[in-house]
């Protein structure tokens, strides 16, 4: 059976019942139908403050997939099947990895978050929220240009994007405002995916709706003509964009296949922005679970650092423990084995590739958080491949435990749960890779010298112009968020394993004042992805009932 298969033969509780296991009542929820809820903040009762919390994260994808929000949710299964009072909060899945090379997002096998089919098309509508959102101030923007341009807003240098949740290369770069005087001043403009947006960055980092209202307010939308920033406050339009956001602030509440209460909630890309779910969720389920897993999207060289240096300073807590999630299988491949060969044994494959995972758990023991490592089982896995990832884990410092929710639901993961809740009971003490006054420079440079592997950093003319311009503006002394490749460690997707040596070019840098980072341009990253040759839409179906079938 595929996944969608499974889900469907799953009976879901009502939401209701999903919501009093962690105390939560009718009066708390808003519902979306019978299996999907809004939770109303603030919460009219808190069980508990000290909830700990687990991040999950992962070696560097491969076409092999490396299964991070499976072994999230069966770890929380697992949790709860040992008499722990567990959450997941997870990212909304977006439209474009749906329809293009990924199907769902919502966990595989016996390990899933319900109703998929919702959860990974129109949910609770909180993308075409944000969507519309975006939109209608990049039309404000270009309005007050045609309507006399009071604040001198230069067009050629506005750098509020429009936003579409889907792939769709043809719009990266766009001429808007032709046809003549009335139909608006021509300028050169383009498209970024929603999970791209600044918007959602600003969702998911607000801590409440002032909080928004007060980011929004911040966005620097582009440049007037003397060069100095222009603001959304500055437009005046600061209440009428979060009044669009009013309801996507509050995080969605739906079910595990085996009923544990699961947040899914805000939902950028870990490559080409934070990579991590809304704050509010997982927030609020610390307030509520003994435990809390979240997820950061990629690798940990991207998503689990921007968590650790860019969100746990606003969330105000950082993680107890950190699951890093391994692949015999993608292992194999950074090892130098292709696709095609993946399901013949090849231990040695497995030792050359561990050297992928080997940093990864370096990197994530530098921020002095117990690390437990993951290995999410394939039906090819043979024991000796198994057992030859687990030997060199433990030379490495690092306990490591089979997960096979895929295959066995909770039960194929106990091991690993009664492991992450002993690591949550170890003393940590967390040290960040950089301070917010280290210059622009200096944070790229402990990320790309001591995290990545690299030996040094080339900037664009471009870009040194900006380090320049930002420093005078006060704006260095913001975390950093690195768009990069999620393939390798290097902004070279085809750099496997931990390669070292390597130099990461910085193209851009585009000033996010609402997310309160700077986001660095590396390599040739979009922020529009393409759809590929064969996308996941040509195999999905839908019969006269309604019923989905081919969405994974
Ligand atoms: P990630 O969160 O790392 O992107 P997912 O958990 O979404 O990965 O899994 C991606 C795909 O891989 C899903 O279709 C899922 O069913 C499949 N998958 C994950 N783990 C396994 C496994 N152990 N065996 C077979 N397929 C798996």
């Amino acid at each position: 059976m595929n996944d969608i298969e499974i889900a469907q033969q799953t009976e879901m509780e009502p939401i209701v019942d999903v919501a009093h296991k962690v105390g939560l009542t009718e009066d708390d929820l808003e519902l979306y139908g019978k299996y999907k809820a809004k939770v109303s903040l603030p919460l009219k009762k808190k069980t508990q403050t000290k909830g700990k919390m687990i991040l999950v994260t992962a070696i560097n994808p491969t076409p092999a997939g490396e299964g991070k929000s499976t072994v999230t949710i069966g770890l929380a299964d697992a949790m709860s099947a040992i008499g722990k009072k567990t959450m997941v909060a997870l990212r909304e899945p977006s439209l474009g990895p749906v329809m293009g090379v990924k199907g769902g997002a919502t966990g595989g096998g016996y390990s899933q978050v319900v109703p998929m089919e919702d959860i990974n098309l129109h949910f609770t509508g909180d993308m075409h929220a944000l969507t519309a959102a975006n939109n209608t101030l990049a039309a404000l923007i270009d309005n007050h240009i045609y309507q006399g341009n009071e604040l001198g807003i230069d067009q050629r240098r506005v750098i509020w994007k429009r936003v579409l949740d889907i792939n769709d290369r043809a719009l990266r770069h766009t001429v808007i405002g032709l046809g003549g005087p009335t139909q608006g001043v021509p300028r050169e403009d383009g498209f970024d995916i929603t999970v791209a947006s600044e918007l959602m960055a600003v969702l998911c980092l607000a801590t409440d709706l002032n909080d928004l209202k007060k980011r929004i307010g911040q966005i620097v939308i582009g440049y007037n003509f003397d060069r100095e920033p222009v603001t959304v406050d500055q437009l005046g339009v600061t209440d009428a964009i979060t009044l669009l956001l009013k309801d996507a602030i509050k995080p969605n509440l739906v079910q595990t296949l085996e009923h544990t209460p699961a947040l899914v909630h805000g939902g950028p890309f870990a490559n080409i922005a934070h990579g991590c779910n809304s704050i509010i969720a997982t927030r609020t389920s610390m307030e509520l679970a003994d435990y809390t897993l979240t997820e950061a999207g990629f690798g940990a060289d991207l998503g689990a650092e921007k968590f650790l240096d860019i969100v746990c300073p606003r969330l105000g807590k950082t993680p107890d423990a950190i699951v890093i999630v391994a692949t015999v299988r993608a292992l194999k491949m950074n090892g130098g084995v292709a696709k095609d060969n993946l399901n013949e044994e090849n231990v040695e494959a497995v030792q050359k590739g561990y050297v992928n995972l080997q940093r990864h758990i370096r990197n994530m023991k530098r921020y002095g958080i117990p690390v437990v490592v993951a290995v999410n089982k394939f039906a090819t896995d043979t024991d000796a491949e198994l057992n030859q990832v687990i030997d060199l884990c433990k030379a490495d410092n690092a306990d490591a435990y089979i997960s096979d929710g895929w295959a066995k639901g909770s039960k194929g993961v106990i091991d690993l749960a009664h492991a992450v809740v002993d690591a949550c009971d170890q003393e940590s003490d967390f040290k960040p890779l950089y301070q917010p006054e280290d210059s622009i420079e200096q944070k790229i440079e402990t990320l790309v010298t001591k995290f990545y592997g690299g030996a040094k950093v080339e900037y664009s003319p471009k870009a040194k112009r900006q380090i320049k311009q930002f420093a005078k503006l006060g704006w260095d002394k913001m975390p950093v968020c690195m768009a990069k490749t999620q393939y390798s460690f290097s902004d070279n997707a085809k750099l496997l394993g931990a390669p070292t040596g390597f130099t990461v070019h910085i193209r851009e840098f585009v000033p996010k004042l609402g997310a309160q980072f700077i986001v660095a341009l590396t390599g040739n990253v979009l922020t529009m992805p393409g759809l590929p040759k064969v996308p996941a839409a040509n195999g999905m179906h839908v019969d006269e009932n309604g019923k989905i079938s081919g969405l994974y």
